[in-house]
């Protein structure tokens, strides 16, 4: 039978906006047959929610009554990752520039990030192998994970990637809303935006998407995360 390898445990990918984490941690995970966490849609789904309630995301008090009630759900296939609110598929609203203003404010509130941390948890719970991106995952949400790796570049390649990513001809404004979502997310009290003291650090200024992707597989190789199991086509790496 096909063997390959497949990841065991948890990879924490974390950094600032345009790093190039959710393509390398997507393919990473595909490729190792693990699943895919992408934490930042969860708080974007959440400022979502606080948009569409008409509250303001700088009144933490209201932020929080509103996010209890929410329903945020978040499919971990590395394939085809989802993400829905009350129900409705929200994977493009989240990413409208109205959320991207909202999400820091609302993300910034400690409560707020308790419950989502807490969901967060119990997904890695479940899975034998994943990869997680975001801001605190190192340093927070899975602090004992055997690979932490905090992906960095410059400010103009991030607004670059950035603007690609999300379909936006207006590069300056781009930096302008990257610089003070990086601000924000690494002066905030609650779980700044850092490097964990064990994370390693990849600037990936002058990488591509592949290179960084190799960077990876290799650090995965040498921490020794990888187990030999059965190729399968769907759900790889799946008991
Ligand atoms: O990764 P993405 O840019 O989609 O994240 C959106 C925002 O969500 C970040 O700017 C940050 O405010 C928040 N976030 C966070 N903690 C995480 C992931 C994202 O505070 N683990």
């Amino acid at each position: 039978m096909l063997q390959v390898d497949a990841l065991r445990g948890v990879v924490a990918l974390d950094g600032p906006s345009g790093t190039g984490k959710s393509t390398v941690a997507r393919r990473l995970a595909a490729d190792l047959g693990a699943r895919y966490l992408d934490t930042g849609a969860m708080y974007r789904a959440a400022a979502l929610g606080v948009l569409r309630a008409g509250v303001d995301p700088a009144d933490a008090g209201a932020v929080l009554a509103t996010v209890e009630g929410l329903d945020i759900h978040i499919g971990t296939d590395p394939g085809a990752p989802t993400v829905t609110l009350d129900g409705a598929d929200v994977a493009r609203a989240i990413r409208d520039a109205p959320v991207t203003s909202a999400v820091s404010p609302v993300s910034a509130v400690t409560e707020v990030r308790a419950l989502l941390v807490a969901q967060q948890r119990r997904i890695i719970d479940d899975a034998a192998g994943i990869v997680v991106e975001g801001r605190d995952i190192g340093t927070v949400v899975a602090p004992d994970a055997p690979l932490k790796v905090f992906l960095t570049a410059s400010p103009a390649q991030r607004a670059q990637r950035r603007a690609i990513q999300d379909g936006v001809q207006d590069l300056a404004g781009v930096r302008r809303s990257v610089e003070r979502r990086d601000r924000l997310d690494s002066t905030r009290t609650a779980s700044p935006l850092r490097p964990a003291a064990d994370a390693v650090e990849l600037d990936t200024t002058e990488l591509d998407a592949t290179e960084v992707l190799a960077a990876l597989h290799e650090l995965v190789a040498q921490r020794g995360l990888l187990v030999v199991a059965p190729g399968m086509s769907a759900q790889r790496g799946r008991p």
